[in-house]
């Protein structure tokens, strides 16, 4: 399999070509079908998997499509992560992917200026990269809304509950629409994973690699 045959357009498998990605890796090739469907996702995969472009590809070639931009003060992709590292890690590589499109890639952390992540998000963007935290000091502040969120992912979910993110989690699960795509990563699957899972999914899919 190519990325090309997973359904992903000419545009980021240029792209994708460009950076050296040949071959999608397992968890790639499984999930980008299904999120391009529309399905929620379950995925059990550590880091190093390559799970950032599994669940980064399909939502930027589905933002593509739509070609809505974005609101002011808000994003149409939500993801959630439990780390600043992490946050880092996974914006630097979307804005990588994105880097031919007009995608506007967010990024939002505690310890940095939140005067300054206020201003990036005047304008709205495509894809928000957060801890929990964080972005409910922002929503508090109202220097952003979810209410046009299409795409929701929780990434290391495990994490984030060891992190005793469960209750922001649940106060951020309020405020996104009911009718969003949700995509969740862990690499385990507690019963408490289970449980939020149930809570945050619809008939999700389960891919394990
Ligand atoms: P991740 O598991 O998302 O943290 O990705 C691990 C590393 O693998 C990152 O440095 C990615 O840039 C790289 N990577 C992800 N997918 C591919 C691929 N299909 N081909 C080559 N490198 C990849």
């Amino acid at each position: 399999t190519n990325f090309s045959d997973l359904g992903l357009s000419t545009q980021i498998v240029t792209t994708l070509t460009q950076q050296g990605y040949e071959t999608p890796t397992p968890i790639q090739a499984e999930a980008i079908p299904l999120v391009l469907k529309g399905h929620d996702l379950i995925g059990l995969a550590q880091t190093g998997t390559g799970k950032t472009a599994a669940f980064g590809l399909p939502i930027i070639e589905m933002l593509m499509k739509d070609g809505k931009a974005p609101q002011h003060r808000s994003t149409r992709t939500l993801i959630l992560a439990p780390t600043r590292e992490l946050v880092n890690q996974i914006a630097a590589s979307l804005k990588d992917y994105v880097r031919k499109t007009s995608l506007k890639i967010g990024l939002v952390v505690g310890g940095a200026s939140i005067n300054k992540q206020q201003m990036q998000l005047e304008r709205g963007v495509d894809i928000l990269v957060a801890t929990p935290g964080r972005l409910l000091d922002l929503i508090a502040r109202r220097a952003v809304t979810l209410g046009h969120v299409s795409y929701l992912v929780l990434d290391e979910a495990d994490q984030m509950l060891d992190l005793g993110f469960v209750h922001d989690l649940r106060k951020i699960s309020k405020m996104v629409p009911a009718n969003r795509q949700t995509l969740l990563f862990s690499a385990t699957m507690p019963k408490a994973i289970a449980d939020l899972a149930a809570d945050f999914l619809r008939n999700p899919v389960k891919v394990a690699v």
